[in-house]
């Protein structure tokens, strides 16, 4: 196959002009074409009146070898590359050790899933509920129901990802094409066709779910176990020669379950095992991490900001955006998890703490976009001197959001206009608040550390220059946003096991080694293979 880079059309091309575009970019008849699908397709509007369509195409076609010899030349005509997933290892004969999955968001499912399917047979321990049961739960929270700290946005089957917008995408480096895995097995599961191919794939809450089950089943088919609500309490460690090793779990209902390899993927808001990890001398660094406030604003205003006369055509989809600001005090400002036609969700796992984060349906149909407007921190400056410093510092603001809400998980909220002016909001303007279970209306400057504030009220108004409207008074803020990543860093080796727990091997978000939903899977992967290729091989 030969693969086109960089095709470029206009939004609103007919659908001969694919064909005619790598009939003209190679040269060649059309008979000499047999298939052509599409690898990726982006686009660029930053001319919102030309919004172009940037496609990567491959190709099938006769006499692929002397065309690649005619084009040796020009980077945008290559041989398609083979990104095929390949198994590394396979399991033992007879498995005496089976491996452990601790966690079941999308690291562990990842990690769980290549385990099976290379015939490991994982035992996976998910301290939440299965996803339906879950759901009930975070949705009943939602509607004023009592939060289940074992059971929330946070824990449970799919982990932090299930009710999210699903975005699959990030910067990280994939030379293995283990992103392509991921994205295979989730269409597997029932996850749309086009996030093999459009540039930034989204699946979307309700979806999710369907497919988390899914993959659980396969997992089941393939001789893997899994234990809901099942709490890792403890490491058992035994230390020969100064090196710790793993050879068990004492779990919460009592049990100990011998074993000697445990994939860690826990996510960021485990901070009752980070503690207990600590306290058995894992080596854990405290990490920066980003807080802020969710900022919402009519979705229709960023769709004609971004997309003009082309806004609602459907290639397009709801608009995005990313936004970044250096400001005087030496803070970095970014958008971070922009849903668009979304909503805030109340994303608390621990009683008395107001956290929020953003969803949307695969549809993105709702009124309102939404991002998290934060604010880069780090330990030497901000949380200094301890390792889990970061899990306090984010505790308190947390705390704050709980009392500034009125104490019963409303989230506090203010009028643009009114934070960029410091004066607290007394009524709404025309944007909705989406969060539930409500929102109160007060000064959000109370919620976060003063250098937080000024570096987001000097972002906004940066951010209006680049989107008409961003600054606009009656857009909202809620807050408080602080689990933007983890705060500490479960250190691994080059072998993917704890720098000082034979054993143990930390994965996905919650060990700093993953960002998102994509990653955290493409992390599980990685790690997967690594324990694998521990066993011995024939
Ligand atoms: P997690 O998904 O956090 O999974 C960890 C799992 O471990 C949990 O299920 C937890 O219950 C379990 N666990 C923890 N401690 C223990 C223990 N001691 N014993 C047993 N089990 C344990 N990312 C995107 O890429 N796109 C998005 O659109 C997006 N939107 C988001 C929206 C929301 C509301 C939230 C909360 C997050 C969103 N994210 C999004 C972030 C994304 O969900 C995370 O990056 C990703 O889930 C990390 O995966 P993980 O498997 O490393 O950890």
């Amino acid at each position: 196959m030969l693969r086109l880079t960089d095709i470029k059309l206009p939004l609103n091309h007919d659908e001969n002009a694919l064909e005619q575009a790598i009939t003209a970019k190679l040269n060649i008849p059309k008979s000499q074409i047999r298939s052509f699908e599409m690898f990726r397709r982006g686009y660029d509007a930053r001319n919102n009146k030309d919004i172009q369509l940037i496609y990567t195409l491959d190709i099938d076609v006769e006499n692929e070898e002397a065309l690649l010899a005619r084009f040796t030349k020009d980077p945008q005509v290559r041989q398609t590359p083979d990104m095929r997933y390949k198994f590394v290892a396979q399991a033992p004969e007879t498995l005496t050790n089976r491996p452990v999955v601790v966690g079941l968001g999308p690291c562990g499912l990842f990690s769980a899933l290549i385990l099976a399917q290379m015939g490991f047979k994982p035992i996976v321990l998910e301290r939440g509920k299965a996803v339906r049961e879950r759901t009930k739960d975070t949705f009943g929270f939602w509607r004023k129901q009592p939060l289940n700290p074992e059971s929330n946005v946070q824990f449970g089957e799919g982990g932090a990802g299930t009710f999210s917008d699903g975005k699959l995408y990030s910067q990280v480096k994939d030379r293995k094409h283990y992103g392509r895995k991921v994205l295979k097995e989730f269409v597997a599961a029932g996850a749309p066709e086009e996030i093999m191919y459009v540039s930034k794939p989204h699946i979307g809450t309700f979806k999710l779910v369907g497919m988390v089950e899914k993959m659980r089943q396969q997992i089941i088919e393939l001789g893997g176990e899994i234990r809901f609500s099942t709490r890792v309490e403890k490491l058992d460690l035994v230390e020969t020669d100064g090196k710790k090793k793993i050879q068990g779990l004492f779990l919460n209902d009592g049990e100990y379950l011998k074993c000697d390899q445990v994939i860690l993927a826990i996510g960021h808001s485990a901070r009752d095992t980070f503690a207990s990890l600590y306290e058995q001398g894992v080596y854990i660094e405290a990490k920066p991490f980003s807080v802020g406030f969710r900022i919402e604003h009519e979705q229709s205003m960023i769709d004609q900001c971004r997309f003009g006369d082309n806004a609602g055509n459907p290639i397009l989809g709801a608009a995005d955006y990313k936004l970044v600001h250096h400001c005087k005090n030496g803070r970095t400002v970014y958008s971070f998890c922009m849903c668009p036609g979304g909503t805030v969700v109340a994303a608390a796992s621990e009683p008395g703490r107001v956290v929020t984060n953003g969803m949307s349906q695969y549809s993105r149909h709702e009124r309102n976009a939404n991002s998290a407007i934060v604010v880069g921190i780090t330990p030497e400056q901000d949380y200094p001197g301890h390792p889990l410093a970061g899990i306090e510092f984010q505790r308190k603001l947390e705390e704050l959001a709980y009392h500034a809400g009125g104490e019963n998980y409303h989230a506090p909220a203010q009028l643009i206009g009114d934070f960029l002016k410091g004066k607290p909001s007394q009524t709404l303007g025309e944007v909705e608040p989406s969060y539930t279970p409500g929102i109160t209306l007060t000064d959000l400057a109370k919620v976060v550390p003063d250098y937080v504030a000024e570096a987001i009220r000097e972002a906004i108004p940066a951010f209006d220059r680049q989107i008409r409207g961003f600054a606009k008074a009656d857009g909202l803020l809620t807050g408080v946003e602080t689990r933007t990543s983890s705060p500490v860093c479960i250190k691994r080796g080059d072998d993917y096991q704890s720098v000082n727990v034979e054993g143990l091997y930390p994965a996905g978000e919650g060990a700093g080694y993953a960002g998102g939903i994509w990653s955290a899977g493409i992390d599980g992967i990685r790690v997967a293979e690594a324990l694998a290729l521990a066993y011995p091989q024939k």
